[in-house]
């Protein structure tokens, strides 16, 4: 064995780990693996375990093919801390030993290379928003909060709601600081039975890792409780969506230092030149971006303005940006009030879901953010207004346009856009189209239980 993997190997044996699972995802973002004793962990960090790819949505594959190896990475391992036997290890897809194109994870690194090329690391922050809730036939959709705030329509950073889920929140903080998160805060969000958590970012190919795990450690524990953690993100009508808000900022590779900010900038945000050539290569590719921020049907009953009970959604409608202000697609988060340092300089796009793939979704972003500084696109003067209170003169006159307001006219954009298949590649591009048009008329050609009762006996 080389020696790395052999120091890696007799430490996650001294850890206790008894079983490797190599993992890669689908093009739903959806991890799958093959679990390996820790005996062949050699042969498996050398590409031992093979996958046939037709078996999966999105892999290119027919049932002819060769299988895909999946290829772990050795700086990437993860011992789960609620089954310490088991160690995690993202990984990429490679055919006949050849990086395999149609791969979530490589296509993220190739974006991340052409970064790294301009000198820049992308870092993300992912905000994470989960409902927890539990089946119950008499529940609207069948699904019931996990429990009752006192004020069920004022239940943002309610305290006692805190409290009462304290032990199911200690627990998965706790694993989430155990595999070296750094979490800072989490919170009862704003409607009942919804949490969100915050940790420090990364670099975008880690953060990506860390949803997928996050994901899948969120369901596993809240299942101990007899609940479920849904990353629908849009569960309830009459309640606001689970948003999973791109912290994003780009640091020099070689110093490691945020270069997004600038104390001085004349627009008032606080951000560099390069970020806002950043942010205009977002708003310009916006239509086909959300493709695979909000990549599900579900997806676009979030981005809605109203139809929350507790008021606001909180969730973008329109592509526009505006410094510190929540109803924006991006969201210029102020510098820290204190020191006035850039050091934490960022930008936020809301316009992204917790049903997302998140390498998918991180390569998207990143490549309409690195062809507007290849441009030198600029975004314009921020919006300081609330925009959902505009009417449609207003929005004509500040020239703001909407954003995707259902999955086939997201997909449509993609379909238009030549970004989508510069980051794809044709075979990925074609097939994430006909996926998602075949989800969107699978879904569309339904008859609901809305349309009998409006419909039935009305004519
Ligand atoms: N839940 C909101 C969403 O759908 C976001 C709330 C917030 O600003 O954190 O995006
Ligand atoms: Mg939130
Ligand atoms: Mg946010």
């Amino acid at each position: 064995l080389p020696h790395q993997v052999a120091d890696t190997k007799s430490a996650l044996a001294k850890a206790g780990v008894k079983y490797c699972l190599p993992f890669y995802v689908d093009v739903h973002g959806v991890p799958k693996t093959k679990s390996v004793p820790l005996s062949h962990f050699g042969r498996m960090m050398s590409g031992s375990e093979l996958f046939t790819g037709a078996a999966l949505d999105g892999l290119g594959q027919g049932p002819q093919d060769d299988e895909l190896a999946l290829h772990p990475d050795p700086s990437h391992v993860v011992q789960l801390p609620w089954r310490p036997e088991v160690a995690l290890i993202p990984g990429e897809l490679r055919y006949h030993g050849e990086p395999w194109p149609m791969c979530s994870r490589t296509i993220l690194q190739q974006q991340m290379k052409r970064a790294a090329d301009m000198g820049l690391v992308f870092n993300l922050g992912i905000e994470c928003e989960v409902y927890i809730v539990r089946r119950d036939p008499a529940a609207l959709n069948g699904i019931a909060p996990n429990h009752a705030a006192d004020d069920m329509a004022r239940a943002a950073y309610d305290l006692s709601s805190t409290l009462l889920n304290y032990e199911f929140l200690d627990e998965v903080v706790g694993h989430m600081n155990a595999m070296g998160w750094d979490v800072y805060s989490f919170d009862h969000e704003d409607a009942n039975g919804q949490f969100e958590f915050d940790f420090a970012y990364a670099d975008a190919v880690t953060m990506a890792d860390r949803f997928v795990i996050w994901r899948l450690m969120m369901k596993e524990i809240a299942r101990k409780y007899g609940w479920e953690a849904t990353m629908m993100p849009k569960p309830y009508a009459d309640r606001t969506g689970s948003g999973a808000h791109f912290n994003m900022s780009l640091a020099d590779i070689e110093s490691g230092r945020n270069v997004s900010g600038d104390a001085a900038d004349p627009r008032g945000c606080g951000l560099s030149k390069r970020a806002y050539q950043f942010i205009a290569g977002v708003k310009r590719h916006a239509p086909a971006i959300v493709a695979t921020t909000c990549p599900t049907v579900n997806s676009y009953k979030r981005l809605i303005k109203t139809g929350s009970m507790t008021g606001y959604t909180w969730a973008p409608i329109f592509v526009s940006y505006g410094g510190n202000n929540r109803t924006h697609m991006l969201r210029v988060p102020m510098l820290s009030q204190a020191s006035k340092s850039t050091s934490g300089a960022r930008w936020e796009c809301r316009a992204v879901d917790t049903s997302l793939n998140p390498y998918l979704a991180a390569a998207m972003m990143l490549a309409a953010g690195l062809d507007g500084i290849e441009q030198d696109l600029d975004p314009g003067d921020p919006i300081p207004v609330n925009m959902y209170e505009l009417d449609d003169a207003a929005l004509d006159t500040l020239g703001v346009t909407l954003l995707p307001r259902t999955l086939l006219e997201s997909i449509e954009a993609f379909e238009r856009d030549p970004l989508g298949r510069a980051v794809m590649g044709d075979a990925l591009f074609a097939s994430y189209v006909e996926l998602k048009k075949k989800e969107w008329w699978d879904y569309h050609n339904q008859v609901s239980a809305w349309e009998v009762e409006t419909y039935l006996t009305k004519f």
